[in-house]
């Protein structure tokens, strides 16, 4: 056991945050900044950035200066570290004038530790004088990507940022971010002079969050039996591309009886504010959104992220989803996919307005993405991967890890595919070329002579759905392109020529949610050993396997003991009380981790309940008792 009194930032991780040890990199993190240096912190969501510098703002002369683009999110920061005892204020332009005169008042008087500020409010003269009568102790800049125009959140005014250096020399920076993509990593480096700032760069990898991606069929109730399955009572994210389907799915979800709000840009800022503090302080809020919301959420309690569509990049779906599980107990990252994306998705990159360097790395993050969304492979180390980092064995929690996908020979199917394409001229879309391999004559078809076609109902051993696997394979895969007007009309590749002439064959994956009707042209390739079992009604064998796999995998909600669950929810209670009380979210109380271990330990008094995780001297002393009466009332002699 390491001597604390020997270690000053173990002692406070330990009395004030009420933490054991440090994790990963936070230990070497913190001596480098209390030493003077600047750093550049690359985590993950969720593994514990802002240790690293409150840490050191409590152990060096002058206050820590924060900067946080989240103005609506800096009063939940704040009020959270005040739980703690520690002292924290911040400066923005949702306070008064006399609010902010006050907080000035006690900054100069050396009565805070940590003060939080947007970046435009920090390069104004009024709040540079302020530091100047006291110099800080060091500069944080939060979500340090927004610096950057690679990244998904860029910021103009983080641009100013790079005064720090010449203005406050000696005074440490770091940047923070769990954006990991590398131009973004060096563009944060350039952009805010970051020269001699030593790296800190984590593992990627989120092991609590299990990775799904399933074909779109019926979005809508594909959404409700993944919410129902093990969701019912969880709090989490569904994200929307548009702002209409947004409110169509929050409505939806309402008339199922889940607790869902929306959010999206075109809502007037009150209401917005007030649905996200909703979110924060509910527990079982589903909140459907576009990407306007999520930065900075730091809920921890978060169970599920679910797209309804695809996000921009693999990139921003590792930052959308890891805003699930930062508690880390075990939570769901769920996606729903179709060709109707990938058509989106190309023609908004076609018709930006971006110079060709940009559309073409724009074009290479997207088929990233599809491969991610196409692989057989363990989806967690494609993501990995793509990040630079291995992940030397399948990780055993994600879909293809838990039902091995099949692979079929679908040489043929590629090859009626594609001459129906060239049949008509490469201008039709899936749907039109769907219907005139299986033979199904629409008017329109008639009146191109198409019917007459030779591809003209080739097809009908094959499904629809199972053909618009295959239409959305072969654009996955580069055979086919999709035109950028957006009417997602198909055109072959040039690459789709080998595979004409039979000079090239071609695996299909075997969509899960398909399979169960058995593909007749080609014989199935069991990738795995698994074969398909007979669901619930109204789903596939796969579908309910996987639903029964993670649980398991899960473990979490239920507990097993009946008296296990009513001392949950009666410390549960207590807490949303107390919350509701200092009006502040239920987590900056205690996580849902912490209770975990009060029931699991049953501590007795509070030198029992101070050994949990999560309870350092302050907390023990305003809730102790509260906490420990409960724990008493609900456990037998
Ligand atoms: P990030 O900013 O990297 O997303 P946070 O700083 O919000 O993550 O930390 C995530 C959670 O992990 C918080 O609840 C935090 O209190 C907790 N945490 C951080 N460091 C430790 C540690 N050393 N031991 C236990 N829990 C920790
Ligand atoms: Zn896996």
């Amino acid at each position: 056991m390491p001597d604390p009194d020997s270690r000053p930032a173990l002692k406070l991780l330990q009395t004030v945050y009420g933490y054991e040890t440090f994790r990963g990199d936070q230990e070497a993190i913190i001596e480098h900044v209390v030493g003077g240096g600047d750093a550049f912190v690359l985590m993950p969501t969720g593994s514990g950035k802002s240790i690293c510098y409150q840490i050191p703002a409590l152990i060096r002369n002058g206050p820590g200066v924060v900067i946080s683009p989240l103005i609506a999110l800096m009063h939940d920061q704040v009020s959270a570290l005040r739980q703690l005892g520690i002292k924290a204020a911040c400066l923005n332009s949702s306070l008064s004038m006399d609010e902010a005169r006050r907080t000035e008042g006690a900054y100069v008087r050396g009565e805070i530790d940590l003060l939080y500020a947007a970046p435009e409010r920090l390069v104004t003269p009024r709040f540079l004088e302020l530091l100047d009568r006291v110099r800080p102790g060091l500069f944080a800049i939060d979500e340090a990507h927004c610096v950057s125009q690679w990244g998904h959140d860029f910021r103009p005014e983080y641009l100013q940022l790079a005064f720090l250096r010449e203005r406050f020399p000696g005074v440490p920076r770091l940047a923070l971010t769990a954006t990991a993509d590398e131009a973004t990593r060096r563009d944060i480096l350039v952009r805010l002079r970051l020269d001699d700032a030593r790296l800190f760069i984590a593992g990627f990898d989120r092991p609590n969050i299990s990775y799904t991606v399933t074909p779109k069929l019926d979005t809508k109730s594909q959404l409700l039996r993944f919410l129902r399955r093990g969701h019912a009572d969880d709090s989490g994210i569904v994200y929307c591309l548009t702002r209409r389907r947004v409110e169509q799915v929050a409505g939806l979800l309402v008339t199922h009886g889940f607790p869902a709000l929306p959010y999206h840009a075109g809502l007037e800022a009150p209401q917005r504010r007030e649905h996200q503090d909703r979110f924060l302080r509910d527990e079982r809020t589903v909140m459907v959104a576009t990407i306007a919301f999520g930065m900075g959420i730091d809920k921890p309690d978060v169970r599920f992220v679910a797209h309804l569509d695809l996000p921009k990049s693999l990139e921003a779906y590792y930052q959308e989803t890891g805003r699930a599980g930062r508690d880390g107990l075990p939570a769901e990252a769920w996606m729903t996919y179709g060709l109707s994306d990938v058509v989106t998705l190309r023609s908004f990159t076609a018709q930006s307005e971006a110079d060709e360097d940009h559309k073409r790395i724009e074009r290479h993050k997207l088929d990233a993405l599809l491969g991610f969304c196409e692989t057989t492979r363990c989806r967690r180390q494609v993501m990995l991967e793509y990040f630079g980092q291995q992940l030397p064995v399948p990780c055993g929690n994600c879909d293809t890890c838990l039902n091995p996908i099949e692979t079929w020979e679908g040489t043929v199917a590629a090859q009626m595919a594609l001459s129906a394409v060239a049949r008509t001229g490469q201008r039709f879309g899936a749907a039109y070329l769907v219907a005139l391999l299986r033979g199904e004559p629409t008017e329109r078809m008639q009146q191109f002579g198409h019917d007459r076609l030779s591809t003209f109902g080739v097809g009908k051993d094959l499904t629809k759905p199972q053909w618009h696997s295959v239409f959305r394979q072969l654009v996955a895969a580069g055979l086919l392109n999709v035109d950028i007007e957006g009417y997602g009309g198909l055109h072959l590749d040039g690459r789709s020529g080998p595979v004409l002439r039979g000079q090239e064959a071609i695996h299909f994956r075997r969509d899960p949610l398909l399979s169960e009707t058995q593909t007749r042209k080609g014989r199935a390739e069991p990738a795995g050993g698994k074969r398909t079992r007979v669901g619930r009604k109204g789903e596939s064998g796969e579908e309910a396997d996987l639903g029964r796999k993670r649980a398991r995998a899960a473990g979490k909600t239920e507990f097993d003991d009946e008296a296990d669950q009513v001392l949950f929810d009666a410390l549960r209670q207590t807490r949303r009380e107390l919350a509701q009380q200092q009006g502040v979210p239920p987590y900056v109380i205690f996580h849902d981790t912490t209770l975990r271990e009060m029931v699991q330990y049953r501590p007795a008094d509070a030198s029992a309940l101070t050994a949990l995780s999560g309870v350092g001297s302050v907390k023990l002393g305003r809730y102790g008792e509260a906490f420990l009466a409960v724990i008493r009332r609900n456990t037998p002699e």
